[in-house]
């Protein structure tokens, strides 16, 4: 995402390199670029002037350190701005009372029930809450078994009247069989069109009117970019929503409707899809929104991740195992387990400052670990936890069985032997008593 729009930037601010102070000239050259890389990436052009126009006057009007280069201060200001651009702080989805309502609001294929799926399974997950999924799309039976089957991949309830034909009167059953059942979260899919029309409108606002959501969410597929922003102006004039949802901004290269959506709408981007899997969805954080386009990363992001899927428990085991040198391709795998459960590896590596960029051409895939795996799942139980089996014939009959080569088993085993080494030697802390010698 915005890989065009953060290679552009970053050419704006070269302009800057090598200048010992910000002058109205040079600041007028590279916010023409920024301009154009704004506008390139389909940025509703008075958002990119008034965007320009805030950035010029707080460079011009700051005192300058000389600590600080003209081209940082550039970056800091720019950053800055683009956050605030975004909403500045994040926005929290409303779940108070019970059962909390959240209706969806878009056209179709902007990606409502996909959302919704992601959403219930993220509430559920993080938040304790119970979610009943409703299907209200009268029209297309193809979109009630399309919410149901995503329902029973994550474990959540779907509640659909088939032979009903009134998408609120749907919506209000929904509710009472919700509260019967002591479930204290109800998110309403509804029916989109290819295009914005009145009888859709007036559908969703009947629906809203009769069931008084805490949210409604507008969901726009940001790939469509400035018409997203349109269609966001239109939903908004009748609905009055409260949040907006981007989806597959991992296909959106430019941004623009992430940058100018909350400018045009007034109101907050509250989630992002960055995927068709039901775990690609983020919370939508500006000022770490800015932090990737410019190139920064996400640790913050990326920390997160990785605490969510920390075990404290599997952490202890471990260590005791390590401990013993009793670390073995079981515990491998496990590990390799949890780093996929962390989402797709491309996105993880580009939340690592300056890697981004580096690898923004190569291909990385959840395949990486195929060859991995498939060679840990040919050994027998016994060979996974007692490696010092592994001999020659056996390592023949595992490269034969995980069709990789006799080369790529021999290689896994020569890193996981050198890991434990490494590994043991931290663990029993003779890192410790080499450090002394190693400092003088
Ligand atoms: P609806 O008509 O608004 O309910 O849209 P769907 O939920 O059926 O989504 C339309 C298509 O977009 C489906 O093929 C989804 O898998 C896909 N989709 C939804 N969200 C995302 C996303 O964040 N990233 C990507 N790449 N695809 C998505």
């Amino acid at each position: 995402m915005f890989e065009n729009l953060s290679d552009r930037l970053e050419r704006s601010f070269k302009i800057l390199k090598g200048e010992g102070k910000i002058t109205e000239i040079n600041v007028a050259e590279t916010l023409k670029d920024v301009r154009k890389a704004l506008l390139d990436a389909d940025v509703n052009y008075k958002v990119a002037k008034q965007f320009t126009d805030t950035v010029k006057a707080k460079a011009l009007g700051m005192d300058v350190l000389t600590a600080v280069k003209p081209s940082q201060l550039m970056v800091k200001i720019v950053h800055d701005e683009l956050a605030l651009l975004m909403g500045g702080d994040s926005v929290d989805v409303n779940i108070t009372g019970s059962p909390a309502v959240i209706l969806m609001s878009g056209l179709q294929g902007s990606g409502k029930t996909t959302f919704s799926g992601k959403l219930a399974q993220l509430l559920k997950g993080k938040r304790g809450k119970k979610p009943l999924l409703v299907a209200c799309d009268v029209y297309r039976p193809a979109a009630i078994e399309q919410l149901k089957v995503l329902g029973e991949q994550i474990g959540i309830p779907v509640y659909s009247e088939p032979d009903c034909k009134n998408p609120v009167q749907i919506a209000q059953n929904a509710i009472k069989q919700a509260r019967q059942d002591g479930q204290d979260l109800v998110i309403v899919d509804t029916a989109g069109r290819l295009a914005v029309d009145e009888e859709m409108m007036r559908e969703i606002k009947a629906i809203k009117d009769a069931i008084n959501p805490n949210e409604i969410l507008f969901v726009v597929d940001s790939m469509t970019g400035q018409d997203a922003v349109n269609t966001a102006k239109e939903f908004n004039d009748r609905l009055d929503f409260t949040g907006v949802v981007l989806t597959k901004l991992d296909g959106d290269t430019r941004g623009g409707a992430a940058l100018s959506i909350r400018t045009v709408v007034n109101k907050p981007i509250k989630f992002v899809g960055t995927g068709e899997k039901m775990d690609a969805l983020d919370v939508f954080h500006p000022a770490r929104m800015a932090d990737r386009i410019l190139g920064m990363g996400d640790i913050v992001s990326l920390v997160e991740r990785a605490q969510e899927q920390y075990d404290e428990e599997e952490a202890k085991r471990l260590q005791k195992k390590i401990a013993k040198n009793q670390f073995d391709f079981n515990d491998f795998i496990s590990q390799i387990q949890q780093i996929k459960k962390m989402g797709n590896l491309k996105d993880l590596a580009s939340m690592i400052p300056g890697v981004g960029k580096a690898i923004k051409d190569i291909d990385i895939d959840d395949n990486a670990f195929k060859s991995v795996e498939a060679i840990i799942y040919s050994m027998t139980p016994k060979e996974r936890s007692n490696p010092e089996l592994l001999n020659g014939s056996r390592r023949q009959r595992i490269a034969k069985g995980s069709g990789t080569s006799i080369q790529e088993v021999n290689r896994l085993i020569k890193q996981f032997d050198q890991t434990r080494k490494m590994m043991k030697m931290v663990a029993g802390g003779k890192m410790g008593k080499m450090m002394p010698r190693m400092k003088r």
